[in-house]
């Protein structure tokens, strides 16, 4: 039988590689797009416009996390057998300028997923992406599913209020949800304003004369960073075991951001000559053809979440997930495809 699964956020990140890891495991696959004044769809655009997937196995239906009521009747018509919730405002230090849109997507309208899920009168698995945020100062690393929440971000706490949901809905009511507590992953398909792909968009604009100045915030934040597309495939794999469990999902690797940076702009032949204690306005090359790079407080976040390390021995046992490409890896691939892009541009 061929199945179907809904995808909420469909057109980020992690969505556009769910979906194509989904299509080429045989699904039918619904995707939640919400309205904007221009199409936000690039992402996906590559699956709606090469002819080899029929418009009948890849439907976008409009929607919204803040309409509920379109939600619920969406569920209806689709009937999927599985949901993967990636939707929501995911930009950790925008949090604190938007903290309310922030806990109404991530936090109330799971909350709300979960109990339209009740309703339905057929079996469905629920995917839910919750975050390492949800540990921010942890009293431990590596961190693992027994870790104790501390979010010090209004995205950590929705995201922790969603995850105990999840928890508490499975525990109360059978349901089949799932969270997948994610350290971060990149890509070169990662929003412009994170941080990695603000580093390696720099580096390939700098390389191209394109760009000047690269402001970064504070370079020696540590993250456990992987690669995206492999991270959708522990999403799939957590919602194929007997029993839903919630699994961390990590590389158990730390890199800093000050190394991240060196990675991507040593890819493309360029050296960074760091200035006092951080790094920050990059641009300015040196008589020795170095970058120079200084910090701007400006990306100094109220409060940064420390020691996120993530331990995945249980996907790793359970799902037999073991990532692969971690930190300056990462980097080198994503500086690497910015250039080309770049060059690509330029004719
Ligand atoms: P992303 O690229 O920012 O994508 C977010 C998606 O949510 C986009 O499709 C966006 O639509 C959609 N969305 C936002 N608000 C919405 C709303 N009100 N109604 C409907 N759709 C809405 O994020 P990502 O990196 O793919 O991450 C996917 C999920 O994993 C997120 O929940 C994120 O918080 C979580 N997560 C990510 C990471 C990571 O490192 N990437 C780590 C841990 C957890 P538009 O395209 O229209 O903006």
């Amino acid at each position: 039988m061929i199945k179907s699964a809904l995808i909420t956020g469909i057109t980020g990140q992690d969505g556009s590689y769910l979906a194509e890891h989904l299509l080429a495991q045989g699904y039918t696959v619904h995707g939640l797009v919400r309205r904007a004044s221009m199409f936000n769809r690039s992402r996906i655009d590559h699956l709606r416009t090469g002819g080899q997937i029929s418009p009948e196995r890849l439907v976008l239906h409009y929607g919204d996390l803040n309409d509920l009521t379109s939600l619920r009747r969406l569920l209806k018509q689709v009937a999927p057998a599985e949901i993967y919730h990636l939707a929501g405002q995911s930009h950790v230090g925008l949090s604190f300028e938007i903290p309310e849109v922030t806990v109404q997507e991530n936090g109330m309208a799971t909350l709300g997923l979960l109990e339209a899920m009740r309703d339905l009168d057929y079996p469905v698995r629920f995917y839910h992406a919750a975050s390492a945020e949800i540990f921010g100062a942890p009293a431990a690393a590596p961190q693992n599913e027994a870790t104790a929440f501390n979010p010090v971000n209004p995205y950590g706490c929705a995201k922790a209020f969603a995850t105990q949901l999840c928890r508490v809905y499975r525990s109360a009511y059978g349901v089949f949800a799932c969270s997948g507590i994610a350290y971060n992953h990149e890509s070169p398909r990662r929003g412009e304003n994170f941080v990695t792909r603000k580093i390696t968009l720099g580096a390939a604009r700098i390389k191209a004369g394109r760009q000047a100045v690269l402001a970064l915030g504070n370079l020696a934040g540590q993250r456990d960073w992987g690669y995206a597309p492999e991270y959708v495939v522990a999403m799939w794999q957590a919602l194929q075991v007997a029993t839903p469990r919630d699994y961390v999902l990590a590389t158990g690797k730390s890199c800093s951001i000050r190394e991240f940076a060196i990675a991507a702009f040593a890819e493309l032949g360029l050296g960074l000559k760091f200035e006092g204690e951080g790094v920050a306005e990059v641009g300015r090359r040196t008589d020795t053809g170095a970058v120079v790079v200084q910090v701007d407080p400006r990306f100094f976040r109220p409060a940064e979440s420390t020691h996120l390390v993530g331990d995945a021995s249980l996907a790793r046992q359970e799902l037999g997930w073991a990532p692969q490409v971690t930190g300056a890896a990462v980097a080198r691939l994503m500086a690497k495809a910015d250039f080309a892009h770049e060059q690509k541009v330029a004719g």
